[in-house]
């Protein structure tokens, strides 16, 4: 099995751009696609994966589907280890050598299981992404942002530039 520890970019192009909803920034922002041949290294042996397109938030640089924020699924689970671990401090017989150890750790278990369970309850549920991009309408430029020269409509669904063909999505 190959571990793959990094990817080089390599010939970075532009090649599309939207109105994008971007999770770091919070906001609707516009969105560019960058082109780049990836090759996957390991540690000498250099691994060609072809040509990717990665998106990324023209206000920030990260990619705007990727939540900067623990998933709530995560600390959900996080909420069943705490009771667990509670569960097994206080059915276990006390320790006499742990001393005053034993009842922090019994005290600050459920004390810490309540917090999060609290935190949970009180942070509304955030709306998912997909209903945050339905709400934003679709890019509307008539000039390519990248070179300026006027879009067309081509074959495709999409308009896309003449001069430098990024793609309007
Ligand atoms: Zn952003
Ligand atoms: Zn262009």
């Amino acid at each position: 099995m190959f571990i793959i520890h990094g990817a080089y970019h390599f010939w970075p192009k532009r090649v599309a751009f939207r109105d994008d909803y971007c999770l770091t920034c919070e906001s609707p922002r516009r969105s560019i696609a960058i082109r780049t041949f990836d090759v996957g290294h390991i540690w000498i042996p250099i691994l060609p994966v072809g040509y990717w397109k990665h998106w990324k938030c023209t206000a920030c640089g990260s990619d705007p589907h990727v939540n900067p924020k623990a998933r709530r699924s995560f600390i959900w689970a996080g909420l069943l280890c705490l009771i667990a671990i509670s569960v097994i401090l206080w059915e276990a017989p006390f320790d006499p050598d742990l001393g005053s150890t034993g009842w922090i750790l019994r005290v600050a278990a459920p004390a810490a299981t309540i917090w999060l369970l609290t935190y949970l309850l009180r942070s509304p549920k955030e709306p998912s992404l997909r209903e945050r991009l339905a709400a934003i309408p679709p890019a509307s430029d008539a000039v390519c942002p990248f070179c300026s020269t006027p879009l067309i409509c081509g074959s495709g669904p999409r308009w896309s530039c003449p001069a430098c063909s990024a793609v309007r999505y």
